[in-house]
Formats: C-alpha cells, structure tokens, sequence
C-alpha cells in the first residue's frame, strides 16, 4: 500500500537514481560506486520493514540506523509532533526562556536515566551532544580552577561521531585521514577479545588488560591533565563490541581514583538496547555524563543531548559565568514531543520487560544458530545486538585476506534475500527494533543464513578462479 499522503512526487527509480546523482552528496559514501551503481531507493517503512521504490520489502535490521527502535508504524509519535507543531512550532531555550516541550522531555529523561542522573543539555544529534561533551568536561574543571585537566581518553574504533570534535573523539582512523584530528584526544585499546585477545587469554584477564590501558595512559599523561574517559558501553558502528563483564567497573574505579570524568556514550545502548533503558545500568556503572540520540525519538526527530550527573551539574549550576554554549534547535518542541510520546511507548508497552524476558533471549538462541556456519568464527548478543565474525578458518579463527571483502559480499548477499545487516570490515552486524516479533527474528535468521550460503558459493567461485 503506497502512502499518497506524502508530499514526496511519484517517479520511477531510474528517474530517482538519475536526480540522486544530479543532486546528492550522501553521508558514509563512495560517490563514484553510487553513480555508477545508482542508490538504493527507499520508499517508505512498516513495522520492521522497507520498501523500495520498486516495492521490495526489506527486513530492515538495524531498525534505520539504530533509531527506530519501536519499529517503523508508531502514529502516535508522528501525531504528538503534528500536534505540538501546530500549538508551539519553535521556540528556543536560550537567555533564560524555557518551553514547556523542552521543560516535560528534560523531566521525563531524568526520570528514565539512572538514578545519579538530574539534569539533561539538548542537542540536535550525537555528534552535537559530544561536542558538548567536550564543553561540559572543560567547564567543570576550569570553574574548579584545575585548566590543565584538558586531555580525554577514547578507544581506537570508537565511533562518537562526524563533527570535527566528536570524530577526533572516536577512533576510526579512516576518518581521521581525511581532517586534522583535535588535540588533547589519546586513544586506547578496544575491549574487543575477538580482534585484540591474546591466545589463552581469559575473558577476564582480557577485561582486565583492556581497562589498565586506560589507567596507563592517565599515568603516561598525568592525571592532572586528564578530564575525562569517553566509551561506548557497547561499541555499535565499530563491529558491535561486548565488553568482558569486569571491563566497565574496573575502568570506572580507574576514573574515580585518578579523579578523571567518566562519559558513557549511549547514543546506541540507550533506549532499551540491552533491556535496560540505558547500558550504564545494565553495567552497574555510574558515568558522569550520558550521550544519547537517535532511538530518544524513535527516529522521528532529531533530538540528542548529554545526561548529567548531579555530580557535574552542581558545579556548572554554581559556574559564575554564562555556559557559553547552545544549538538553536537546542530541545525543538516536536523534538521533545516526539521523545515524551516515544516514552510513553517504552512505558506501556513494557518495552524492557520484553527485551529483557522475551524477545531478547529469542534472538540470543536463533542468532547463535548463524555460529554454526562454515563461514563463522564467533556469534556475540546482548539485548538486541548482534554480530557475526566472517572467518577464511573456522578452527584458527583466520580472517579472509582484505582485498577479497568477505564482510560486504555477505552484506550484498543477505540483501539480495531481502535482510538488511551492515557489514564493518568482515563483522557483520544487527541491531533490529526492540518490537519484532519472533516470526520476523526467525526470517532474520533464515535470511542470513541464505546471505551466507551464497557468499560461500561466491567466495569458493572466486577461489577457483571461475
Ligand atoms: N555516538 C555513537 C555511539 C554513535 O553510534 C553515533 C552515531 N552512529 C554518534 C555518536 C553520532 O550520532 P549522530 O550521527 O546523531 O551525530
């Protein structure tokens, strides 16, 4: 059923393909593949799935761009923005005004967030909201008087976004070659056992390995140089990285005794991922500061914003000087709307109860089934994420050689069965919304598994020279 409620025109995807290419630069793409190969051309979205303009239906596992995480079909939350759109369309929140939107969605997200948590800065989209990140962790140790507290520790193969400031941040160095990083960002080991492990390493040894890389580098720098530690509690766009269990506690006691800010970036883990609202609880942490974005919304705005700790926002509430920072669509009214309504959802629903007890543990059993596959080293999920490394050799773990790109042919492959996965070099990953129903995890399943089975006919193809 074609949605004609749209002011969107009707053309055929040849015409679509042809403007595309007249007209728009993509985000995260290779402009001469799109040209010569013409985009994907998306229609519109139901339930867990997309339609193409030729009317394809795609089961979509990562539930947009780990944003829609109650799915495609919420009308509620489209009706709560058409109606706040028509009572207050804009307004900001600079000079000492506040909206009653921005007011009841700053509330309602300290209601949700852990208990530490009492005060919310809005921005726009993750990359905003680790930029102030970045401001919030300056302000607090310069109104102390502590100015050389400058450094922030990331991770190599984080992702914390696009702005200049926010992919400094992360640790991704094919972004990185193509601007001149921020100063003051030093990256450390990624808890990632799969790539990083050492043969015979226990995951706990391993954990333990991961979190004093970053004590070492607090030393290396001196802690009083050191503001703040940023990680993604899980790490999404890098490959889905699960942490060893004793990671996250030890790296926050690290933090503590070096007196080092400790900033969860939950712009993935937030919003139920794991079955708890944020991954901070469901890795009995306690961070300073709280990145969220995306799925706040359900992807139906643009909405982020940092969390902040009572800890933190003591210090900026006594700041004698003006927070010399803001964003104009800084808490946008149908925004906000739209993140109370998505609340409401998780509320009534009871969206972490069924993560946590139904179709969370469903997905964990049908996923590691994907293990069993001649192509497969290593299965990982936690709550709604899931990964699957591409091997060459099962038994030593052996990847494929780079240049033959196993990850996106499996990628191209599980599409052409009508799944959407993403591919990070050769992990292939998912992330699909919190609300599928085990019938649609089982075509999920069965269709990577088709993906598989091709790319494992494709790659022995290859292999012989054919
Ligand atoms: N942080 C994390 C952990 C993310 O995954 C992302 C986006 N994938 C961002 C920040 C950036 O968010 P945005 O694209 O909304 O700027």
């Amino acid at each position: 059923m074609k949605n004609s409620n749209t002011v969107i025109p009707t053309r055929t995807t040849a015409e679509w393909q042809a403007l595309d290419n007249a007209s728009f630069l993509h985000p995260f793409t290779k402009h001469s593949d799109i040209r010569e190969e013409g985009g994907r051309i998306i229609e519109r979205a139901e339930d867990v799935y997309i339609y193409t303009n030729d009317g394809d239906k795609i089961l979509d596992s990562m539930s947009g761009l780990w944003c829609c995480n109650l799915g495609f079909s919420t009308p509620e939350i489209a009706d709560a923005v058409h109606q706040q759109l028509t009572h207050l369309p804009f307004y900001n929140n600079f000079f000492q005004c506040a909206h009653t939107a921005a007011i009841e969605a700053a509330s309602r997200l300290v209601d949700v967030a852990p208990d530490h948590i009492n005060n919310v800065f809005f921005a726009g989209s993750g990359s905003e909201a680790n930029d102030t990140n970045i401001r919030l962790v300056r302000r607090y140790w310069d109104s102390q008087g502590k100015t050389d507290k400058r450094y922030i520790i990331a991770r190599e193969n984080a992702y914390h976004g696009s702005s200049i400031a926010s992919a400094s941040l992360g640790g991704m160095s094919f972004m990185h070659d193509q601007f001149h990083t921020l100063p003051n960002v030093a990256h450390v080991l990624q808890p990632y056992q799969f790539g990083e492990g050492q043969l015979g390493e226990s995951e706990e040894d391993f954990g333990r390995r991961a979190a004093q890389s970053v004590e070492d580098k607090i030393i290396e720098l001196g802690a009083d140089n050191v503001a703040a530690m940023i990680g993604e509690p899980i790490m999404g766009a890098g490959g889905v990285r699960i942490p060893p269990s004793n990671y996250w506690k030890l790296v926050e006691a690290i933090c503590n005794k070096h007196d080092v800010l400790l900033i969860a970036d939950e712009v993935i883990t937030g919003f139920g991922r794991t079955g708890k609202m944020f991954a901070s609880d469901y890795f009995d942490i306690k961070p300073d500061l709280i990145t969220f974005a995306k799925a706040a919304t359900n992807g139906y705005q643009q909405l982020g914003g940092v969390l902040v700790s009572e800890k933190v926002s003591k210090v900026l509430m006594a700041d004698e000087a003006e927070f010399a920072h803001g964003y104009t669509f800084n808490g946008h009214p149908a925004a906000c709307a739209a993140a109370i309504k998505t609340l409401d959802i998780f509320e009534r629903d009871n969206i972490l109860q069924r993560v946590r007890d139904d179709i969370g543990p469903y997905f964990a059993e049908r996923f590691a089934t994907l293990g069993d596959h001649p192509l497969i080293g290593e299965v990982r999920t936690i709550g709604m994420l899931g990964a699957i490394e591409v091997v060459k050799d099962k038994q030593t773990n052996e990847r494929f050689h780079k240049d033959v790109n196993a990850g996106s042919i499996v990628k191209e492959s599980v599409t052409r069965n009508g799944l959407i996965m993403r591919a990070v070099g050769d992990t292939l990953i998912s992330a699909p919304q919190l609300t599928i129903n085990k019938q649609q995890v089982d075509e999920l399943v069965d269709k990577a598994l088709k993906g598989l089975d091709e790319t494992a006919e494709i790659l022995s193809k290859n292999h012989s020279g054919e």
